[in-house]
């Protein structure tokens, strides 16, 4: 293979929240790195640029969300997408990361060269459509975790008969005019929860159309304890004790589900009851048929959700759809829920690495034949690396942890003048199961796609921080999986 192309020591894929904070620990941790990161499209902060829906913001806390080398100084623990957006601008701005991005350069494919210790990677230029060659020592995908192209969408019947206006969450039109309209909002997901109150302030009627329940819980959006702790300590301990703070305090509630489904079920209806109107049907609207957390838990600050139901201007219908009319939707009930907007609220469509084929000399990896190394790698691909947050806990929390994992064995590697690392799995017996070990359909239509993870560690996915951060912080590298290979004999 040519060896004229440019050579970085790291690529770090996508400019969202991990692409960045991963920018900063490579640069910050080993600044012997030459490193740069390619984003497909024109802007920085992936998720928190591309939705603009109404209402779009976190629904975990930014304590826990934010960077810890950055903390969050704003006072609202759950931030609106677009402050969101300007914290991770700001942060790229500010540690010089932001001038790494190559804008509109999209990763096709990587091939592993083991005689070349390097990674040969294809990109395209999504302006041009011109192809771009080089070559990287160390490959860290923070790619997220679905398709930005398009998101889910069923195919319901007889939409094309709609008289009114569809649109997706993730294509929101800026000048969409709600106000004094009839709109249904399809779907029970954090999504639906989020647009439903913000549209609700000037539509005339929001309907939230689900097939089935979700858990909604209300969360104060301030957190009086924190924004005291962070006023009184300095910038940074602050932010390192509210972010454990709140991050062992959702792990604690997590844990709690699990192990204590009926109590948890109990305090959530309690919860439902002092929000909703006196006699509203909870069974029916807000009771789902599987336990608390075997679905990401949907969050809505101050029950906003709630409040817009009592209010009257927003209401929810559990029922299937026939068909859509020319004035609305048909439901099995037989009943007719008449719109001028219908909202596609039905999801992301999932994707793996952002969609990259990867080969190791010369043979096609297959990912969903691979398990997951501690989350973060794949057994027997070298000196690559993904940020993959959790599923029951802010993004972030892994995604740092991962990220300063990375540096430490790329620390290594520089150090002994290996050029490759490599998870290698030793125990025949570890039987795989999905990765994202939730009961989503988003989940469950896209399992097939995604690593698995083993049933031990390392190659088991904790969804615990705790664990997470005793495992990538404290043990070392070195645990009999992780091989370090491949010295560069050209310095000898
Ligand atoms: C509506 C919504 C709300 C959410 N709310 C929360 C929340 O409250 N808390 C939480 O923890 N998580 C939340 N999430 C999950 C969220 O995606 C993460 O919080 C976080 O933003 C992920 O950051 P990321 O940088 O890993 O991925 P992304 O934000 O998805 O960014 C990935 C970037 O990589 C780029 N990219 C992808 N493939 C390629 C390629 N092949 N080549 C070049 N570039 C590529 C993309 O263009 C994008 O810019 C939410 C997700 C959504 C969709």
């Amino acid at each position: 293979m040519d060896h004229q192309r440019e050579h970085l020591d790291v690529l770090i894929v996508g400019a969202g929240l991990s692409g960045i904070g991963a920018g900063y620990h490579v640069q910050t941790d080993c600044p012997w790195a030459s490193y740069a990161i390619f984003e497909a499209r024109d802007s920085i902060g992936g998720t928190w640029d591309l939705f603009r829906y109404p209402g779009i913001r976190s629904d975990s806390d930014m304590f826990t969300l934010g960077y810890p080398f950055r903390p969050w100084a704003g006072d609202k623990a759950i931030a609106d997408g677009g402050s969101i957006l300007q914290y991770i601008k700001d942060t790229a701005a500010e540690t010089g990361v932001g001038e790494r991005i190559r804008y509109r350069h999209k990763i096709l494919r990587a091939e592993w060269s083991t005689d070349d210790a390097r990674w040969f990677v294809t990109a395209e230029r999504t302006d041009t459509g011109e192809q771009v060659e080089l070559t990287c020592g160390f490959l860290f995908s923070c790619s997220g975790y679905y398709r930005y192209d398009h998101g889910y969408l069923p195919d319901f019947d007889g939409m094309e008969r709609f008289q009114g206006t569809v649109v997706h969450p993730q294509h929101w039109p800026d000048d969409l005019d709600y106000a004094g309209k009839r709109v249904v909002v399809i779907g029970s997901g954090a999504t639906a929860v989020t647009l439903i109150p913000s549209l609700a302030a000037t539509a005339e009627h929001v309907t939230m159309l689900q097939r089935s329940p979700s858990y909604v819980t209300a969360l104060p959006s301030k957190n009086p304890l924190a924004n005291l702790l962070r006023r009184v300590l300095p910038e940074r301990v602050g932010g390192t004790v509210v972010k454990w703070m709140n991050a062992l305090a959702t792990l604690g509630f997590f844990r709690l589900s699990r192990r204590r489904p009926k109590l948890v079920k109990r305090l959530l209806r309690l919860g439902l009851q002092r929000q909703l109107p006196a006699g509203y049907d909870i069974d029916t609207h807000f009771t789902p048929s599987y336990d608390p957390w075997d679905q990401r838990m949907c969050v809505v600050p101050d029950g906003d959700l709630f409040k817009a139901i009592s209010a009257g201007t927003a209401s929810v219908v559990t029922d299937r759809i026939v068909t859509f009319t020319e004035r609305g939707l048909l439901l099995e009930s037989g009943a007719e829920l008449d719109a001028d907007i219908v909202v596609t609220a039905t999801g992301l469509e999932l994707l793996f690495l952002g969609g990259i084929e990867l080969a190791v000399d010369g043979e096609k990896v297959d990912v969903a034949e691979r398990l997951t190394y501690k989350g973060m790698m794949l057994e027997g691909v070298p000196n690559l690396a993904l940020a993959i947050g959790y599923t029951n806990a802010s993004w972030t929390l892994k995604a740092d942890l991962t990220a300063e994992y990375v540096t430490r064995l790329l620390n290594r590697l520089h150090d002994t003048g290996l050029r490759q690392c490599t998870p290698v799995n030793h125990d025949a017996a570890t039987s795989p199961a999905p990765l994202l070990g939730l009961t989503s359909g988003y989940v469950q239509r896209s399992a097939h796609l995604f690593p698995k993870q083993g049933t031990a560690f390392p190659w088991q996915v904790h969804q615990s921080y705790l664990k997470d951060f005793r495992a990538m912080r404290l043990k070392p590298i070195d645990d009999g999986t992780m091989v370090f290979s491949n010295p560069d004999r050209s310095a000898a």
